[in-house]
């Protein structure tokens, strides 16, 4: 049994000020004890916001890393940083970042791995553009970057680490996959694992869905046993609304 697992992603949003205030208020609402919780916050807040935290039953996961440890690679956090302000999860691969700032799934490959080595588990994202899903190549994509993200991951490994997709035309669009497109992309995507990993992994690693989820269609998603959970963006800026997508 998959325990499910709701993450919020705050992208670049609140001031240290602005997000001790927020959490403050979010950790006094009740949750639900069999739904693991999880923010993702800019790194400047880690440090701050773990107090909080820790004692709330929430876990703090960062947004991005870079792959070595130190040295000269100015405006990067390193896996011992994150480490050492008791990071339990980092998403990478995230679409914005392969987008935006070019990463591609061969340094996402060596985040993965370097995050593994660092005791921090990944958060990988994979998804498909608008133009990929319309040319029907959405799975070719999918394929591509999850064989490659995972080059060298231990089947161990393997099994703790989540993956998300995030079909991009659904983030911060409003527009959702329907709950059938995002369980078969997720079904194939546990199939990928299975050819590779064996059973035993497929069954333990939880796949979650992004894409515009909001308290009112985050029901839809987790009826689907398949779905292990949702990775939010937008909704999870709000405290009343991050706890009803908790209690779904
Ligand atoms: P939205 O929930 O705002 O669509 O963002 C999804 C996302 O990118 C989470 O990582």
């Amino acid at each position: 049994m998959r325990k499910p697992l709701i993450a919020g992603n705050w992208k670049m949003n609140f001031t240290t000020s602005e997000a001790v205030e927020f959490v403050e208020q979010l950790v006094q609402a009740s949750y639900d004890e069999n739904v693991e919780k999880l923010i993702c916050v800019p790194a400047v807040h880690l440090s701050e916001l773990y107090k909080y935290t820790k004692t709330a039953g929430f876990e703090l996961g960062a947004q991005n890393m870079y792959y070595e440890e130190k040295g000269a690679f100015t405006g990067e956090i390193s896996p011992l940083m994150l480490k050492d302000l008791n990071v339990d999860y980092v998403i990478l691969g995230h679409s914005e970042r392969r987008e935006i700032f070019k990463e591609d799934d061969h340094m996402i490959n060596k985040k993965v791995l370097s995050a593994f080595a660092h005791g921090i588990k990944p958060i990988l994202c994979c998804g498909e553009t608008l133009v990929e899903r319309e040319a029907d190549l959405h799975k070719d994509k999918i394929k591509t970057q999850i064989e490659t993200d995972l080059e060298g991951v231990t089947a161990e490994q393997c099994a703790e680490m989540v993956i998300a997709y995030e079909p991009i035309w659904a983030i911060g669009t409003g527009r959702t996959a329907s709950s059938s497109d995002a369980y078969e992309i997720i079904a194939f995507i546990r199939e990928l694992i299975k050819d590779k990993y064996g059973d035993e992994v497929a069954n333990k690693i939880r796949i979650l869905y992004g894409g515009s989820v909001n308290p009112e269609n985050i029901g839809e998603f987790m009826e689907i046993e398949e779905i292990d959970g949702a990775l939010v963006g937008g909704a999870s800026l709000d405290v009343m609304s991050f706890n009803a997508l908790v209690n779904f």
